[in-house]
């Protein structure tokens, strides 16, 4: 039994956790708002899903802390019309939030099992503007290029390349980069050809497995 209804627990979450903190964006609160996060989250742990925490969503990955996932996309600073890449899809609750806010979101997930089930929960939402893509999100994803906004949700040693070249021309990228254990959140912004970058808190992540991210688990 839940001591209050779920809409109350998330009001409650946006409140305490995300604007108290300073997030302002009125669509990304109202998103966070919207979105109920214990449906991307499997049992036992979903009774803590409007806690301020990341929460375990099995294959040892997990689903983001609430206000990480309100920062990174208000640093991402979109408009409706975008389309947004997001690297690391989890369960899929990242992609929900954005698809609340932009016209189309394209997320890749490297475990098949994850992005499955990132699809099962956000079709039974009636999220359609939302493509998984199962393969290394380090490539990025050509066929949709360029994105206004690319979001990577695991934890990068560097930029790569690929993902800079397929962002548009105003577009930024948000990502976690710096070491396996902790890291540094990172603003990209691209500028015609040149690129400019900003350092924002440090944050800790899982770590981006692929071509240009780390070589495998626990290595
Ligand atoms: N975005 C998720 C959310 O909304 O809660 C959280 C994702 S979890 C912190 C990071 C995810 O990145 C994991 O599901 C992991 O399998 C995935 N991942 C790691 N390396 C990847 C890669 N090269 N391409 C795609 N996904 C990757």
């Amino acid at each position: 039994m839940t001591p209050y209804p779920l809409i109350e627990q998330r009001r409650k979450m946006v409140e305490g956790q995300i604007r108290a903190r300073g997030v302002r964006d009125p669509r990304v609160l109202a998103a966070l708002e919207e979105v109920p996060r214990h449906l991307f989250i499997p049992p036992p742990y979903d009774r803590d899903a409007y806690e301020d925490s990341p929460l375990p969503i099995g294959n040892g990955q997990t689903i983001s802390q609430p206000y990480i996932v309100a920062v990174m996309t208000e640093l991402l600073q979109l408009r409706p019309s975008d389309r947004v890449l997001e690297i690391g899809t989890g369960s899929g609750y990242q992609a929900a939030i954005l698809s609340r806010i932009v016209s189309h979101v394209t997320s890749a997930e490297r475990i098949p099992e994850l992005a499955e089930l990132a699809r099962r929960n956000l079709s039974a939402l009636h999220y359609d503007n939302v493509e998984i893509i199962v393969g290394d999100g380090t490539l990025g994803y050509p066929a949709n290029a360029p994105y206004n906004g690319i979001l990577v949700t695991a934890a990068s040693p560097d930029i790569p390349q690929p993902l800079t070249e397929q962002l548009a021309d105003g577009g930024r990228m948000v990502l976690p980069a710096g070491g396996r254990d902790l890291q540094k959140l990172m603003v990209l912004e691209r500028d015609g050809s040149s690129v400019t970058s900003s350092e924002y808190g440090g944050v800790r992540f899982v770590p981006l497995i692929g071509e240009y991210g780390w070589s495998g688990e626990g290595s």
